[in-house]
């Protein structure tokens, strides 16, 4: 597919960022570029919409996510629902505690944004251990809601990320 192709010309990579000996795959270079942006979209939404066309909500992952989410919320006229670090989000939110390797985050979503039984698709820019990814489909669960699909543009095969998940999983691109 040479939408795929324009999307890997346009994906920028920065070694020793932020740490060193870390690669970085960053998206906004992406962003920059109109044409780039909406093929990224519009490879986002055929395969949501090939795999789970019925799905009741989108969540986007902070912070990069939001950007995906929210134009892909409009596309497929879904609710988007925003699931962040804590202490961001305002009302009645349902938490979820992750260990990393060193820390422990703790990610929320407002309460009423999922609905019993509702499917939802999450949304971020890149899979790297899964830990982010796991942690927004067990948050989607204890809300009661189902997750039909995870979705990332880039996914990070080394790490294998997506063994961690345990629900269907996409990329659009993988290094
Ligand atoms: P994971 O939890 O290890 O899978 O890391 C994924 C999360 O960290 C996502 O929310 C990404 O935005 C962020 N992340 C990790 N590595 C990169 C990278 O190389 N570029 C951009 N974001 C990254």
């Amino acid at each position: 597919d040479s939408r795929i192709k324009l999307l890997e010309e346009k994906i920028r990579t920065y070694p020793d960022f932020p740490k060193p000996g870390i690669l970085f795959r960053d998206i906004f270079s992406v962003l920059a570029d109109p044409r780039s942006f909406q093929v990224m979209i519009k490879l986002l939404e055929e395969k949501i919409q090939s795999l789970c066309p019925n799905v009741d909500v989108v969540m986007g992952l902070e912070s990069r996510g939001f950007l995906l989410a929210a134009p892909l919320a409009l596309a497929l006229s879904k609710p988007l629902v925003p699931m962040r670090k804590k202490g961001k989000l305002p009302g009645k939110t349902k938490q979820v505690s992750y260990t990393l390797e060193y820390s422990t985050d703790t990610f929320e979503a407002q309460v009423d944004g999922i609905k019993p039984d509702q499917t939802v698709v999450i949304v971020d820019d890149l899979l790297a251990t899964g830990g982010t990814m796991k942690a927004a489909c067990d948050l989607v669960t204890s809300m009661g809601g189902k997750v039909a699909l995870c979705i990332v543009v880039i996914e990070l095969s080394d790490l294998k990320g997506c063994e961690e998940i345990t629900a269907p999983f996409q990329s659009i691109v993988k290094y």
